[in-house]
């Protein structure tokens, strides 16, 4: 008898358990549904992004429009009621692109054909009458050696590596690439080369140019060279006429310059958390962008999205449990000064980041996530995985997460990068054509509640801490 009542209680439990793991599971599937319907229904991600677009523009670090951009996007998360909303100040580096650079191609018979040419950001501008040479076509840093002083000296040094059109995953033919980019005047400079022209990093075979930061490393400012991205057309074209003679010339006239660093900041708001208002959640993307579009797709997408995440928990009722805070960094791209300085400040102040989402790969229709964790807390992450199934989100790895959030690793926090599909980014990366209308409205949308849906979980479930788990 005892025994009989004992096997009913366990049924009992077990039956209440199961039951209640159902309706969580129904209420999880219903909440997200709700993100995604607000967000394609009622998102204000996209009118936010025109305005950041077209009303504001291109908002390179130290720039009057990233000045711009700080107080519309703190008066449009003040605007939301969120807790709290300030900004955080960081000293940026400010260079300016000065008047539109200047190119041509000399052949044999002295002809001349103009080609579409950028500084890239950071570069020394040419001398006043611009400069000119014979060129020496590269295929990557490794080959200066092989060409050596001798070779190298007193021409401009043109980088050729296109981008490999065979990688499925866009990024890792910019990863193969970006070297030339960003340090090929530095290391072309220790061999005497006057100046180098770089293949725009773009797989699009079109006459628009494509800038990004580039370094000189330690180099005196005396041995500072000009470099500018070359259109991938002009950069074929270069090629072609360059295997007929040798002697074919380049000229060029950059006038760009640097300043001094300028105050600027990032922009955070947040939504404090009702249980655990010490851990964080942050989601985030950097405000800054370069100056020839008008960084739509990098970064604008990942701003109006991470603020779009914050709407989409107050339009949905949900109170997030942990504190919910989105981050717009200043300064990704010529210098990380604003992802740098947050983690520094959250150090300094002993916060707890239990998560950190950044979107940072255009606005383009959501896969899936990148993941830097444990692999314990990677596998709770994928428990929620079947959730996303419905929207068409599948891609979990492991991997990297985003630039800005990097600088908060600690191997406690979990890191995440969006994973938007990556297969015309890079027509638009850093290049006049990264406008608005690149960007569709529905992907946008889909993007912000991909996004609301991960931090739905983390913040509902939270994760292992990490030292209990290797
Ligand atoms: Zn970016």
């Amino acid at each position: 008898m005892k025994k009989k009542f004992f096997l009913i209680i366990f049924t009992f439990c077990l039956l209440t358990e199961t039951q209640a793991q159902i309706s969580q599971h129904q209420e999880d599937s219903l909440n997200i549904r709700k993100l995604f319907d607000l967000s394609l229904m009622d998102g204000k991600s996209y009118s936010w992004l025109d305005y950041l677009s077209n009303k504001i523009g291109g908002r390179l670090s130290g720039s009057q429009q990233a000045a711009d951009a700080v107080q519309y996007t703190k008066g449009e998360l003040e605007k939301l009621g969120l807790n709290k909303v300030w900004l955080q100040p960081v000293m940026v580096p400010k260079w300016t692109r000065g008047f539109a650079e200047h190119a041509y191609i000399v052949s044999a018979d002295g002809s001349t054909k103009t080609v579409h040419i950028s500084a890239l950001g950071g570069s020394v501008a040419t001398p006043i009458q611009g400069l000119k040479g014979k060129v020496l076509e590269v295929k990557g840093i490794e080959d200066l050696a092989h060409y050596g002083k001798e070779q190298i000296e007193g021409k401009l040094v043109f980088f050729n590596r296109p981008m490999r059109p065979d990688l499925i995953h866009t990024f890792e033919a910019y990863g193969g690439c970006v070297d030339q980019r960003y340090s090929g005047a530095e290391e072309a400079a220790k061999y005497g080369a006057l100046g180098v022209i770089v293949r725009s990093l773009s797989h699009k075979i079109d006459y628009v140019p494509h800038t990004g930061s580039m370094s000189y490393g330690e180099l005196a400012d005396n041995r500072k060279i000009p470099a500018a991205a070359i259109s991938t057309a002009d950069a074929d074209y270069l090629s072609s006429l360059l295997k007929l003679d040798a002697g074919t010339e380049f000229y060029y006239k950059l006038n760009s310059k640097n300043f001094p660093d300028v105050q600027s900041h990032n922009v955070i708001g947040e939504i404090t958390g009702s249980e655990f208002p010490e851990e964080i959640i942050v989601v985030g993307a950097h405000l800054d962008s370069w100056d020839l579009g008008d960084g739509a797709h990098d970064d604008g997408a990942g701003v109006v999205q991470s603020m779009e995440v914050l709407r989409l928990f107050q339009r949905a009722g949900i109170q997030p449990k942990r504190t919910l805070r989105v981050v717009l960094f200043m300064n990704e791209e010529n210098g990380l000064r604003g992802g740098n300085e947050y983690a520094k400040v959250a150090a300094q102040n002993n916060e707890d980041h239990i998560f950190a989402l950044e979107s940072d790969a255009g606005g383009f229709t959501p896969r899936g996530f990148s993941i830097d964790a444990t692999q314990k807390q990677f596998d709770q992450i994928l428990k929620w995985k079947e959730h996303f199934k419905p929207y068409l989100i599948h891609y979990f790895e492991k991997g990297g997460s985003g630039a800005d959030i990097g600088p908060l690793k600690n191997g406690k926090v979990v890191l995440a990068g969006l994973r938007p599909d990556s297969q015309r980014y890079f027509d638009y990366h850093h290049a006049d054509t990264d406008t608005f209308e690149a960007v569709n409205k529905r992907e946008l949308e889909l993007g912000a509640a991909t996004m609301a849906a991960l931090v739905y979980f983390v913040d509902k479930y939270g994760f292992t801490p990490a030292e209990d788990n290797q």
